[in-house]
């Protein structure tokens, strides 16, 4: 396939990865009348349940990686940490967006962040870090406070520990538990925001509004649309988002989270190449979703329009909500304006996303308080044990 070749609705694209980003993509891609196949290794996932064709097999299983790619037209991912070995095996059979480079950059913050550094994008202060020497050496460079990432495999601050003491170095290096990390420099922010970008493979660029992401316990919690930033603040955000999209050649949809100084500067915090969860908020607020996007630029077609509708926020439903039984959906469903997103998860763990929650009123502010206020609710209900529980399984 040619690098602007179009596929086709009707076509089969594949999708490597099985979760909540899959499922939001294969549903955005059988609206337009394409044909899904998803390949992970479990079974009944978020991806498969709206999916054509379910492959399970492991990753590493290449003879299996080539016979789905064989399969289908194009191949996509829903998730950074595909191996580079599956990518390029998959590569043989069909073309794979964005291509398996992007992937190798910023599945791992060594990598990705010397990226940033070498093509002059602003970043947080780092260090790579291999040793408690190296730790320790780190601390006396960049000071105090830091925190100390493990170089692989992380999100959601998995395999993240501050460190705001030189006697700390020691307990932060056993809980990282891992050879490769870097440390940053510990940035006092005014706010986080993100800003989801599309690129196809004609190099036809757009990008969604900012978004104002706030955390908690280092997971995402509300994210909001505008970001109630100077305008210049977020066209310099677009303008980077661009940038990073054309030095690493991605056809698809890339999210770079920034950090909003106090002073107004930006410093990527760290890239996504693929829809964003702070970017669900566009599915129900923007004439193109984020997935419709993606699905876009996979298959070769014009972008649409970002245009925001009205101004959104998104919180995201944990697993935590489902401790004391099942939440009171139709009480969920009764406030208007919040549209309730399910992931078909099978099992609640606390701390693992199952839903976001989009809320549409007239201004930012308001649907981060509408969102939040109804997410509220719907975890006091399940605190006091909710009579309306049913059985526990799947489509949740
Ligand atoms: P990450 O998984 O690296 O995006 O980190 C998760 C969250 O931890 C970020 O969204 C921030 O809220 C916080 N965080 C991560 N790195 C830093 C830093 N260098 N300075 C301040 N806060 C940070």
């Amino acid at each position: 396939m040619s690098r602007n070749h179009v596929v086709l609705p009707g076509a089969t694209i594949g999708v490597l990865g099985s979760g909540q980003l899959g499922r939001m993509f294969a549903i955005a891609a059988r609206r337009m009348g394409y044909r899904v196949h998803t390949f992970s290794p479990e079974q009944d996932t978020p991806t498969g349940q709206v999916a054509d064709v379910e492959l399970v097999g492991s990753y590493d299983d290449l003879d299996a990686i080539r016979g789905f790619a064989a399969q289908v037209s194009v191949v996509t991912f829903e998730f950074e940490n595909v191996p580079a070995a599956t990518a390029e095996a998959a590569a043989s059979r069909a073309p794979v967006r964005p291509d398996g480079s992007v992937l190798h950059t910023t599945q791992q913050r060594i990598r990705e962040k010397s990226f940033l550094a070498r093509n002059g994008f602003p970043h947080v202060p780092y260090r790579e870090v291999r040793t408690m020497d190296e730790l320790r050496q780190a601390i006396g460079e960049l000071g105090c406070p830091a925190v100390l990432k493990s170089a692989a495999f992380g999100y959601d601050g998995k395999g993240q520990c501050r460190i705001d003491a030189l006697a700390g170095a020691e307990a932060a290096w056993q809980t990282v538990g891992s050879s490769e990390c870097v440390l940053e420099a510990f940035v006092d922010f005014e706010r986080e925001i993100s800003v989801v970008a599309a690129r196809g493979a004609d190099g036809e660029f757009a990008h969604y509004l900012p978004s104002w992401n706030s955390h908690s316990r280092h997971i995402l919690d509300v994210s909001s649309a505008p970001a109630g930033i100077p305008d210049k603040v977020a066209r310099d955000a677009a303008g980077i988002a661009r940038a990073l999209m054309e030095t690493l050649e991605v056809t698809g949809v890339l999210c770079t989270e920034f950090f909003v100084t106090r002073e107004g500067g930006l410093l990527i915090n760290e890239l996504a190449p693929r829809p964003h969860n702070s970017g669900h908020l566009t599915i129900d607020s923007c004439i193109t979703s984020q997935f419709e996007q993606q699905l876009r630029t996979v298959c070769g077609l014009p972008l649409g329009s970002t245009e925001m509708l009205r101004p959104a926020a998104m919180a995201n439903l944990l697993g935590d909500l489902w401790e004391g039984g099942e939440p009171d959906w139709p009480a969920a469903c009764a406030a208007g304006n919040v549209k309730l997103h399910l992931y078909g998860k099978l099992e609640p763990r606390p701390g693992r996303k199952r839903a976001p929650r989009t809320a549409r009123p007239a201004t930012a502010d308001e649907a981060r308080r509408r969102g939040s206020a109804t997410r509220k609710a719907l975890t006091a209900r399940a605190a006091a044990g909710n009579p309306a529980r049913g059985a526990r399984g799947r489509g949740h």
